[in-house]
Parts: C-alpha cells; structure tokens; sequence
C-alpha cells in the first residue's frame, strides 16, 4: 500500500492574488529575515488586507533550520493561535513551518521521531500554505522535513505523510529576481529530485510521468533563467518544474545523491541543490554497476542515445554535468570550496551520516561504508566511479 498526496496547486501569473479570497482568524506568516527585507512579506500582507485576517509574522528562519528554531517557531503559534500557517521561503522556511505546524499541533511531540507512518492528526488548529520564493526544493508539494541537529552536525530527513501544504501558491513574479547562483542551485535540486524520483526503488506509476516532464523542463529552462533571470515565460516553466519534481520525488523517494548531499550539507554547510546535484552524476555511475535501474527510459525521454542502462547512464551523466558548466556550478568536492584537510577531517562524518540518511536506502544500489568512502573521494578528485 502506497499513497498519493498533493496540495491545491494555484500557478502562473498573478497566483498570489488568490489569497484575498482566504477565510480565516489569524494567519501566521513564516518567513525570514532576507525576505522581508526584500518586500515579500510586505506583498502577501497587502494581498490579506481584504481578507480581514489578522496576520502574525515569524521571521528568524535560518538556512538549514534547526530543531531549536522549530520548537521555538511552534511556542510562539501556541500563544498566536492560528487557524492558517503560510510559508512563505525557500525549502528552509517551508520546512521549519511544518515542523512548527506539527508541534503547534502536538506541544508534546519529539520533533525527532517524526515519521512517515505514524497518524498525527493535524489540521486541527490550523491549515497550511506553502508559497516557494525558489524554484527547486518542492518543500510545497511534498511531506518532507529536512532539519538539522546542530550538535551532531548531521541532517534530519523527516516527514509524515500528512505534513503535505494544503494550498501550494506558485507566482512567477516571486521568483523574477532571484539572484542567479540560487536559480541555479535550486534548479539542480528540482533536477536531482526528478531523476531520484524515477530511479528509486520507490517509483511507482503515479509519480513516473511528472518525474520525466519536470526533468526535461529543467533541462530546457533552467539555463535561460539562469541567463537572463527576467525571462518570464522561462521562470514560469522552472517554478512548475520545482513544484512537479516535488510531487513526483514526494510521492516516490529521492535516493543517494540526496544521502550524500545531506551528509555533506550537515557537516560542511555546502547548499542543498550544489550539494545533491554535485554527487548525481557519480550515484548514476556507481548503480547502473549492480542496480536495477532505469537510466535508459529516462535518457530516452529527454533525447539521449541510450541502446542500454550503461550507455543511457553515461549520455546522462554527460548531459547533467554538461548543464552545470553551462550554469556555473561545481562537479567536484574541491570546486565546491572543500579543501584537502576540510575533506580529510570531514570524511568519516561524512560517510556515517550518509550511511544513517534515510534517503540513502532507496537507492537501487545500496553502498555500505567502504563503497561510500569510494564514492565521495570519487567525488573529492573527479574521477569516474568503476566499481
Ligand atoms: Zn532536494
């Protein structure tokens, strides 16, 4: 048994409007502090101010938000009282709001044993509105929790199933002026997600067909957003491609190059999309050895040559890495900032966390310690996985 969850889905242009048509008390808007210094926050009031609603912000989300952020978020809701919470940020603030969401829900809930088989019961105080200002996470469209442990340096990849936004509102005009390193960070994360989502051991029917079309949106779009960050029709197509990735991986699983991107941004805080889509190309190249996978269907999907799985996988490695030249994103450990000693000293954390990330065991191929030690010094020297 398997199931299929989505939000109400409201895109393209003018979609932020739809807010004024919203019935409610009080909202809680979760956000931080960059964005309401860049009017967003301003922008979602003004849109409420018809509504009658009264609105109450939370503002200090920080990158890769941590369980304190999340207790302290929901502690705040408890006095606040809301019957709709809006996240309105990147994967982060998302993410940090549903953790909020779940404790305002449940004061007493460990925020560490979220899972996704336990029933919560949430909805019982307030609603949920996700509005994504990147294009690449699909925090809208999925139950997925990322948070961080700070004292252990490692990545939560929590989730339930019922932590799923029920109203996800994707306007272009939010995304026009992202700067480009983050388009095309954020990018190659909607990216990674729609490969992982059809080559996990999770695929299923329901998820294939969005997986395959947000990847060839990407692989179409991406470059001219990143090159020209106004072009509206590009951002259009990029921004359903974060959300369709997202409910495509959501509802199947990402896999190992998330496992190994978790554990990189938990101990050396490189961003989430860089990170992920840093080890895509050498998680193709190391389960097409043994796994069973499905690199021919999908390279044939975006044009590639593609006779059988070895051939698609390396047309396929060529093409995602062909892509992040073209937008100016690191292939190896080093071009992504990490050094000799920081990669020395890091490595055993590195691959412990990578070896407990839930998202690692949904690979077609499963590595144990010796082959993860393999794949990210693979990863530190560019060198082709073989093995
Ligand atoms: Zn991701």
């Amino acid at each position: 048994m398997w199931f299929f969850s989505s939000p109400n889905v409201v895109f393209g242009e003018g979609a932020l409007g739809s807010l004024d048509t919203l019935k409610g008390r009080c909202a809680c808007i979760v956000t931080d502090a960059n964005l309401v210094a860049l009017g967003f926050l301003e922008r979602v009031r003004g849109t409420l101010a018809s509504t009658g609603i009264e609105i109450a912000v939370i503002d200090n989300v920080e990158s890769d938000p941590s369980i304190e952020t999340v207790k302290a978020g929901a502690k705040r809701m408890l006095e606040i009282k809301p019957d709709w919470i809006i996240a309105l940020g990147g994967g982060s603030v998302i993410d940090a709001a549903k953790g909020m969401w779940i404790l305002y829900e449940h004061p007493d809930f460990d925020p560490e044993s979220i899972n996704p088989i336990d029933h919560i019961g949430l909805r019982v105080k307030a609603r949920f509105i996700a509005i994504p200002t990147t294009a690449g996470t699909g925090s809208e469209a999925t139950w997925a929790i990322v948070l961080t442990n700070r004292a252990e340096k490692r990545k939560l990849g929590l989730g339930n199933r019922e932590a799923v936004a029920d109203i996800a509102i994707l306007d272009p005009e939010i995304i026009r002026d992202l700067p480009a390193r983050i388009t095309a960070e954020t990018g190659l994360d909607a990216l990674t997600h729609a490969i992982e989502g059809f080559t996990s051991t999770y695929a299923n029917d329901f998820c294939d067909g969005l997986c395959l079309q947000a990847a060839r949106l990407v692989f179409d779009y991406l470059p001219r957003c990143y090159h020209d960050g106004h072009d509206m029709d590009a951002r259009t197509h990029m921004q359903n491609a974060a959300c369709i990735a997202g409910l495509g991986f959501g509802n199947s699983m990402a896999a190992l190059a998330h496992g190994m991107g978790h554990a990189l941004g938990g101990a050396l805080h490189v961003p989430h999309g860089r990170a992920v889509a840093l080890f895509l190309p050498y998680t193709i190249e190391y389960c097409v050895h043994t796994g069973n996978t499905r690199y021919a269907a999908l390279a044939k999907f975006l044009g590639l040559p593609a006779g059988n799985e070895v051939e698609a996988a390396a047309n396929l490695v060529e093409a995602i890495r062909k892509l992040e030249r073209e937008i100016e994103q690191p292939l190896t450990l080093p071009e992504a900032g990490i050094d000799q000693g920081m990669f020395d000293q890091a490595l055993q954390q590195l691959i412990a966390n990578a070896l407990n990330d839930s998202q690692t065991i949904m690979a077609t191929r499963i590595p144990e310690e010796a082959d993860l030690r393999r794949l990210f010094t693979c990863a530190f020297n560019g060198e082709k996985v073989n093995f």
